[in-house]
């Protein structure tokens, strides 16, 4: 197995960084506050899908670089006193990590100077039917389930496995637990799902759950994707209006989903629509990998490195020296539209969604 993705990594100086205001909220040099921490547990999953991971030839993780439960717990702790308010918790497919419900519970006791942190999910859904009773009990609160297609055909070669059925049980699980706001997220494709998108917002709506479209972005570890073949909002709302008259809800915040009022509500549909219109203004989260790298953009070409403040002899302020310096050095966006964009060396799958 190959370790380590070409990425250039910053060891943030602990040192030289003194004043790095240990209990005040992490603000960036835009002012924007974080409030969200997303902790990729694994890069593996259960799925291949097209626009993530390759079939063949991936570079995993190293298996000795991935953060144990104690050390996430020590990061989550210490991202919390710094104003960090939800934690949501990704891959890969974090179901597949083995103390996935020991990890929530731990996660879960955790609290900021406001309170108990909230503790969300995004999974695709395959190990919720057996998981998911437990996981409710230890404290997971909020669920998204990722769904592109209702075509069983299509779905094994978007995702090169046959496990449709085995999604739609996890969504039916989803949707018997009282976990609510239950979301769906479909990546819209041209050619492969632009012709469901109707039928899975009907999908999600007869699940008392939200569908989510998002836009393409270029994230897959192939580096195949393409402007021109990208399903853009503007599209999706045109689609969707054919069948429901749509109302823009106000006051986004930092939601990475423009919502609409389906025939005037109360359900909704959501845009994520990162390429053609972007939110990077309001932007409040910074990622975890499950290797124990700080990212402060799904786009960052670099990263901050607390593996040698976790297995070192780093103290919990050390911990809190990196935050700081990742959010410090966050960009004012992903800059996708700029001729000089550099889509990131870590494919989706290690970075985190
Ligand atoms: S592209 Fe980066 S800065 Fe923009 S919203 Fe996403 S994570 Fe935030």
């Amino acid at each position: 197995m190959v370790a380590v993705p070409l990425v250039l990594t910053r060891r943030a100086d602990v040192r030289g960084d003194a004043d790095a205001g240990a209990g005040a909220a992490l603000v960036d040099t835009f002012g924007r506050v974080h409030r969200d921490l997303r902790i990729s547990l694994t890069d593996r999953c259960s799925l291949r899908c097209t626009y993530c991971m390759p079939e063949q030839g991936n570079e995993w993780l190293a298996r000795d670089s991935i953060l144990s439960t104690d050390e996430i717990v020590r990061v989550a702790r210490v991202a919390a006193d710094a104003g960090i308010t939800t934690f949501r918790l990704t891959g890969g497919e974090p179901l597949l990590r083995t103390d996935i419900v020991e990890v929530v519970r731990r996660l879960a006791e955790i609290e900021g100077p406001d309170g108990p942190v909230a503790i969300a999910m995004t999974t695709n859904g395959i190990r919720l039917p057996g998981l998911l009773p437990g996981l409710v009990e230890a404290g997971l609160q909020r669920l998204n389930i990722s769904i592109d297609t209702l075509d069983r055909e299509r779905f094994r070669e978007l995702t090169r496995r046959d496990r449709l059925d085995d999604v739609l049980e996890g969504i039916a699980a989803a949707a018997a637990s009282g976990l609510r706001p239950l979301k769906l997220n479909a990546v819209a494709m041209r050619g492969v799902n632009d012709t469901e998108m109707i039928g899975l917002v009907e999908f999600a709506l007869a699940h008392g759950a939200q569908l989510r479209f998002i836009e393409q972005m270029p994230l897959d570890a192939g580096h195949t994707w393409d402007r021109t073949s990208m399903v853009t909002r503007d599209e999706i709302l045109e689609d969707l209006a054919t069948r429901w008259d749509l109302t823009p809800v106000p006051g986004r915040g930092g939601a990475p989903a423009e919502l609409f009022l389906l025939d005037g509500g109360p359900q909704a549909v959501g845009v994520i629509a990162s390429v053609t219109a972007p939110f990077c203004g309001d932007c409040d989260r910074m990622r975890l990998t499950a290797d124990g790298q700080l990212r402060n953009c799904l786009f960052s070409t670099s990263e901050y490195d607390l593996l040698p403040v976790l297995r070192g002899d780093g103290a919990d302020a050390d911990v809190d020296r990196v935050l700081r310096a990742c959010v410090r050095g966050k960009l004012p966006g992903h800059a996708i539209n700029d001729p000089s964009f550099l889509q990131p060396a870590r494919g989706m799958n290690a970075i985190g969604g």
